[in-house]
């Protein structure tokens, strides 16, 4: 990996966290976002306003070995550092992890209950629902391995009275899905407040499978 190829990496860090505030899913500092490069983490650093936050201060952490926390940067990594490092480490098809607390997630989060398949966009997600994650303490190992458990076979899911976390292949697509979910849980919530949201089956879902696969990359020309 080139010089070149890293600062790129840490510009869309930069520009991720930027782009979380203009789409309207972060909450002051809460959102974090995390790229695979090489065999290192780069993640956004801890408690650092957006309009502060420059390449530079994006902390970098092994990918290989143990879950030590040593960084090498000027600011601390994230205190999420622990799940966007292990879903890295475990899920090698992913390339971008982002997290945030917007507020029809963090709602529904707050319910603990899944987003079903209440509409078909609910594949992108790679599954029938968005699973709801068990509680754990911010930045815990336990709430890391709760959410590597939630996001086994998906992109995407609830964490218990916190928030969400979304995968992608590269950070354009988790963004994407990111902000995806929580369209999708306001949408879910303004059903609820009405009625019974009709569930789609597994062969409609499966019909959908197909046609989003690739949606919200970069590198590929179809619809975002
Ligand atoms: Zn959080």
């Amino acid at each position: 990996m080139s010089e070149t190829t890293e600062a790129r990496a840490r510009k869309s860090i930069v520009d991720a966290c930027r782009a979380m505030n203009a789409a309207g899913i972060n909450q002051g500092t809460s959102g974090n976002v995390s790229i695979r490069h090489g065999g290192r983490m780069l993640i956004s650093p801890s408690a650092t306003p957006y309009d502060a936050m420059t390449p530079e201060t994006v902390a970098s952490i092994d990918l290989a070995g143990e879950m030590t926390g040593d960084w090498d940067g000027p600011s601390r990594p994230s205190t999420e550092w622990r799940f966007h490092w292990l879903l890295l480490k475990h899920r090698p098809e992913v390339g971008a992890v982002v997290h945030a607390h917007p507020t029809y997630c963090t709602a529904l989060a707050m319910l603990r209950q899944p987003i079903p398949a209440c509409h078909y966009m609910i594949a992108i997600f790679g599954g029938m629902d968005v699973r709801c994650a068990g509680y754990a303490t911010f930045g815990t190992p336990e709430l890391a391995d709760l959410a590597v458990e939630a996001l086994e076979d998906r992109t995407a899911c609830l964490l218990a009275n916190h928030g969400m976390v979304a995968l992608g292949g590269d950070v354009d697509q988790a963004l994407w899905r990111a902000v995806e979910l929580e369209a999708l849980a306001r949408q879910y919530h303004a059903a609820k407040a009405v009625g019974d949201p009709a569930i789609l089956s597994v062969e409609e879902i499966d019909a959908t499978f197909g046609m989003l696969a690739g949606y919200g990359r970069q590198a590929d020309a179809g619809p975002r």
